[in-house]
């Protein structure tokens, strides 16, 4: 539907711009559904636009109801790319067979294995960390090490933790599980719950002003939730705390995006996706969001840099679509809700 008004839009103008002898031969579109919100994306797009003379058209809306919509649209859908958070998500876009797999020189060149999916069907384009955020009036940086250290007793009633039905701590907890075994985890996140001193909440924000106002003492926080409350209230007695640095690294997930099963216009899909990776776009992908670029050649805004620099854990970021669904098993026998 939206294609189809669009091409007609097109057609008028290609109509209409023929009278006057010029040749609009190269108007193309790229059609993206995306759960990135339209402040975040329209800039890169705008600039593709002016790089390239490819129009993008795009839907903004929550992930689950893109998914929906593509799966229901089939071969009809007029997406050719689909944006979103988080690579639980995109996997599972890609097992709902949503995506395509794509062969591009530039976004394996661009963007590192460990951010992008085995089989090529998605790719990360910025990196978001998730770390430990403590009042700095209540806990010592050497009071902390890492996530699983959060279930000693001696954080008992001290910790505040988002639900456990955001994508977020299911990919931290599916990413654990990879790596420590399933029974393990479940011990720490059983000595999580066990350390809650409140009922989880809806969003990390909240937890944070938790954390803020003494109600608890830690958190687990992305750090772009960090920067836009500290941007507001820089005089809250928070910090941001880069655990396992002795080991596996900090738990980083991505936002990122891939070409749908269905598209119409794969090359110049291929074309955004490879332009979205690159130096010139990168920045406006990661800063807009105070995020990391995923393309390690690109700097990381002064701002987000100052939080200071720490080791990603390097695994495969699949690992948190795959191991999802027992992560979130492992969450409801352990009691987080
Ligand atoms: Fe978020």
């Amino acid at each position: 539907m939206l294609r189809s008004c669009f091409n007609r839009y097109l057609t008028a103008m290609f109509c209409c711009v023929t009278l006057f002898g010029t040749s609009v031969s190269h108007a193309e579109q790229v059609v993206v559904y995306s759960a990135r919100i339209e402040q975040l994306i329209k800039p890169m797009f705008d600039a593709f636009t002016k790089e390239t003379g490819i129009a993008v058209k795009f839907v903004t809306d929550k992930e689950g109801a893109l998914l929906a919509r593509l799966k229901a649209e089939g071969k009809n859908t007029s997406a050719d790319m689909l944006i979103t958070s988080d690579a639980g998500n995109l996997w599972e876009a890609a097992r709902e067979g949503l995506l395509r797999p794509i062969e591009s020189k530039t976004l394996e060149a661009n963007i590192p294995a460990y951010l992008r999916d085995p089989q090529n069907q998605w790719f990360g384009l910025s990196v978001r960390a998730r770390t430990i955020i403590y009042n700095t009036q209540k806990v010592k940086p050497a009071d902390l090490s890492t996530y699983e250290a959060l279930a000693d007793p001696k954080w008992k009633e001290r910790l505040c933790l988002r639900t456990s039905k955001k994508v977020y701590n299911q990919s931290l907890v599916a990413m654990m599980i990879a790596e420590l075994g399933e029974a393990k985890t479940e011990q720490i996140v059983k000595g999580w719950v066990a350390n809650l001193a409140t009922d989880p909440l809806s969003d990390e924000t909240k937890a944070m002003e938790f954390v803020a106002a003494g109600k608890c003492d830690v958190t687990l926080a992305n750090t772009y939730y960090y920067g836009r409350l500290m941007e507001k209230n820089p005089s809250l007695p928070l910090a941001i705390f880069w655990p396992n640095q002795a080991s596996n690294g900090v738990h980083v997930n991505i936002s990122g995006a891939g070409v749908t099963r269905h598209a119409h216009n794969v090359p110049a899909a291929i074309k955004l996706l490879e332009f979205l990776s690159s130096e010139k776009a990168q920045n406006l992908f990661a800063d807009v969001n105070m995020e990391y670029p995923a393309n390690p050649k690109v700097k990381t805004a002064p701002a987000v840099a100052a939080w200071g620099s720490f080791k990603q854990n390097p695994i495969n970021v699949t690992t948190a679509g795959e191991l999802q669904a027992e992560a979130v098993k492992l969450m409801d026998r352990a009691g987080y809700r």
